[in-house]
């Protein structure tokens, strides 16, 4: 099969890396790619949403299978797209459809979904210009912390928490009224601040059927002791500790079954990843949001965890076989530490030379996020620059591994985390 796999991040490097391995890929390409994709397959220089070059070259180039690792082309209808073409029908494309891309997309959409199925999360109220002064009246008598998030997608800073209602009410009337998240934030979620121990599921479905891969913990704060800033992701362990057992049968009774069964029957095409944020409030998991692919960075603990052939769970996705397939995991723990650029999430500048990567081993990975490959060096080209990961009998030897690789490698500016699953840790 020749894939075509869409995004340039830690996350893709990652797919790349373990799609490469499966006996069924002939030729893989990656849109646009980084340095570290471009050891695994053809990097090709069209942007993840310029569907028509992205069809001219599946025609061109006998693509099988559209792997679309971000949420922007699901979110643009990329599926939809290929569906729509009698060219391009023929070829699946991992993903949901657009309005099942909207359980990422639009948080009012999630939330109503949620509401629909009975599927626990965070109380809510949905406002717009229409309800403003509603708004305004339920933020004040609302407890705090208040919990604002702009309707759709603000490249993950659409989400305010506040504990004072003066603020609240000022950020409200920005998103509402000065538009601060552009059309993103005309609509406004206020939500119940819950309290708890974040932590990522992740499953593929094919519409009908799901499998449950390993589970994560990512770390967004730039500053140890989850301080600072937000940003895409520090680093990530898997598995979750507390994730197995009683607690994940009730993650599959009262939010993934009736997630995918909720889908199903509201006819939205859904046969790919759907990626569960979750958090434990006193031993119950709640919904925090919904993404219609995989973390970045998760999966580069995740796709590192699993034993199957990437591509044969994907062939089964399509062919709406799932539920004959059996996922294993490895039972080693993986730890990723992210390096960042100096002043990410922030302004950070670029075309660092890198230097002591290491080649990839049995029990270490390292994935390109923010690269550039320029004759025979690699250069910074982002804010985050490199993941890496390892695996080992238990979480602690993981981080040490990482951290240990973390010292090693080389940028003009280099920062990362040393505390990434500090509370799973002795
Ligand atoms: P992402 O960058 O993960 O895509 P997002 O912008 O889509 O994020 P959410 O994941 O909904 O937004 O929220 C971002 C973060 O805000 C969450 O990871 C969580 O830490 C916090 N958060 C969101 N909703 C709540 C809530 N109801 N109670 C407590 N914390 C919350």
């Amino acid at each position: 099969m020749n894939i075509l796999l869409l995004g340039s991040g830690g996350r893709e490097h990652a797919l790349a890396w373990k799609i490469a391995q499966s006996i069924a890929c002939t030729h893989l390409y990656i849109a646009p790619g980084n340095a570290g994709t471009a050891a695994y397959g053809t990097n090709v220089n069209i942007g993840v949403s310029d569907f028509e070059k992205i069809k001219d070259f599946c025609l061109n180039n006998k693509i099988d299978m559209l792997v679309p690792g971000s949420e922007e082309p699901l979110v643009k209808g990329v599926y939809d797209f290929f569906k729509a073409d009698a060219a391009l029908q023929h070829i699946p494309v991992i993903g949901p459809s657009e309005e099942g891309a909207q359980m990422e997309g639009s948080k009012a959409f999630a939330k109503l979904f949620m509401q629909r199925h009975n599927i626990p999360t965070a109380a809510y109220r949905e406002f717009s210009e229409e309800n403003f002064e509603e708004g305004v009246a339920y933020i004040r008598q609302h407890a705090v912390p208040v919990v604002l998030k702009a309707d759709g997608l603000a490249a993950g800073k659409g989400v305010v928490i506040t504990s004072s209602h003066d603020e609240a009410v000022q950020e409200f009337e920005e998103m509402i009224r000065s538009a601060k998240f552009g059309e993103a934030g005309k609509k406004v979620v206020i939500e119940q601040f819950l309290t708890g121990i974040e932590l990522s599921v992740f499953v593929l479905t094919d519409g009908k059927n799901y499998k449950v891969l390993p589970t994560a913990k990512d770390y967004k704060r730039i500053g140890e002791g989850d301080t600072g800033l937000n940003t895409g992701g520090m680093g990530a362990v898997s598995p979750v500790p507390f994730a197995q057992g009683a607690f994940m049968k009730m993650v599959e009774d009262r939010i993934i079954r009736p997630t995918v069964e909720g889908l199903a029957k509201e006819n939205i095409i859904y046969q790919g990843f759907i990626f569960f944020g979750l958090i434990n409030v006193e031993g119950e998991p709640f919904v925090i949001e919904y993404n219609c692919r995989m973390g970045d960075p998760e999966t580069e603990v995740v796709i590192p965890r699993l034993q199957n052939d990437l591509l044969e769970l994907f062939t089964a996705v399509q062919q709406q076989a799932l539920d004959q397939v059996t996922v294993y995991e490895d039972p080693r723990a993986a730890a990723t530490v992210m390096l960042v650029s100096k002043g990410y999430p922030e302004s950070y500048e670029k075309g660092k030379v890198i230097t002591e990567i290491p080649a990839p081993a049995k029990d270490q990975l390292v994935f390109h996020a923010g690269t550039k490959a320029d004759g025979d060096q690699v250069l910074t080209n982002g804010g985050r620059v490199i993941a890496i990961t390892s695996l080992a009998s238990d979480l602690q030897l993981a981080l040490a591994h990482s951290r240990q690789t973390a010292e090693r490698i080389q940028f003009d500016g280099k920062y990362y985390r040393r505390d990434i699953g500090y509370e799973f840790v002795s």
